[in-house]
């Protein structure tokens, strides 16, 4: 921050500078990241509640940095969110998580495992083309686009809604399923999402955190869960970490969950119940 004087003055010119190489560095090295394919993908299971049986996965991307080892997206997401290197980075994980997947249920024809959901920035949705890439990624990796949710985020959904609400229409025509991600850390309301073109809405773990120590938040839960149901969307609870947490759930009638209980997210070879014939990982 700025101080007194003179010194004060130099020091903050000297931050300044600091910072925007860094911001330039940390631009220089994502765009490598991309054409040297450091990124790389786990996985971490969505289940069913009442059985725990896994019905889909969603795909979280990591940067393997050649310095500092394996990332996750905290380290990143948002710097390449400013710098836009999200974009290249978002169509890469949507064509790798449609490969693997496509891969898997090939390979293993019998699995309940029935979507993999993929994370959409903000920025990279409101590409012009990006219908298109998910048409392209679909065709490359000979994917049904039943196989993919795309998680989009409540913010999004708050700006310029009529522009989403026609892109969410066009990619729903394509027959792929879209997610609202992190539902209840904005300011959305249901009523709201009402108007919505989507499937599936995502609880944040800060809303399943509480429910077995407030009965204020159990009660909200059950009250989202219910008028979900009645809106036609699939919910999914995120962050469950307790027994007690899952059962909860499963008994206000929410049928689907995520969350280290059930399993962190894992390297492709370690999905529960296929076939494990892959390389290993570092
Ligand atoms: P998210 O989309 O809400 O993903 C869930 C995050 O919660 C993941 O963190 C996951 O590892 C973590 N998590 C899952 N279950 C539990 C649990 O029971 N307890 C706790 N404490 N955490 C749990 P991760 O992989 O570090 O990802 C963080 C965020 O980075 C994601 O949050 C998402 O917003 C973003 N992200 C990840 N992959 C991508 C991507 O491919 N594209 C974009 N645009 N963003 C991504
Ligand atoms: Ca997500
Ligand atoms: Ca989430
Ligand atoms: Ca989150």
């Amino acid at each position: 921050a700025k101080g007194n004087g003179k010194g004060g003055w130099q020091r903050y010119q000297n931050d300044l500078h600091t910072a925007m190489m860094q911001r330039l560095e940390m631009r220089t090295a994502l765009h490598e990241a991309i054409e040297e394919e450091q990124f790389v993908l786990q996985f971490q299971p969505i289940v069913e509640l009442v059985d725990q049986k896994i019905s889909g996965v969603e795909a979280l991307v990591r940067w393997q940095h050649p310095a500092k080892g394996l990332l996750g997206p905290y380290h990143f997401v948002e710097a390449a969110e400013e710098s836009g290197a999200i974009v290249g980075i978002g169509t890469w994980v949507l064509r790798e998580a449609l490969r693997q997947f496509s891969q898997w249920k090939n390979e293993n024809p019998d699995t309940t495992l029935r979507y993999v959901s993929v994370n959409v920035s903000a920025r990279q949705f409101r590409t012009a083309d990006f219908a298109d890439r998910v048409r392209e990624a679909l065709a490359e990796t000979g994917a049904r686009p039943e196989w993919l949710l795309l998680e989009i985020t409540e913010s999004l959904v708050l700006k310029d809604a009529d522009k989403v609400i026609a892109d969410l229409k066009a990619l729903r025509a394509l027959g792929v399923r879209v997610a609202i991600d992190d539902f209840g850390t904005g300011y959305s309301s249901l009523s709201y999402l009402r108007q919505m073109p989507v499937d599936v809405l995502k609880l944040d773990k800060s809303f399943i955190d509480d429910i077995l120590h407030s009965r204020q938040q159990h009660a909200l839960v059950d009250a989202i869960v219910t008028l979900s149901h009645n809106l036609d969307l699939a919910v999914v609870a995120e962050g469950i970490e307790e027994a007690g947490q899952r059962a909860a759930l499963d008994a206000m009638g929410c049928q689907y969950g995520q969350g280290y209980h059930f399993a962190r997210p894992l390297w492709p070879g370690d999905i529960p119940g296929l076939a494990a014939e892959y390389q290993e990982h570092p």
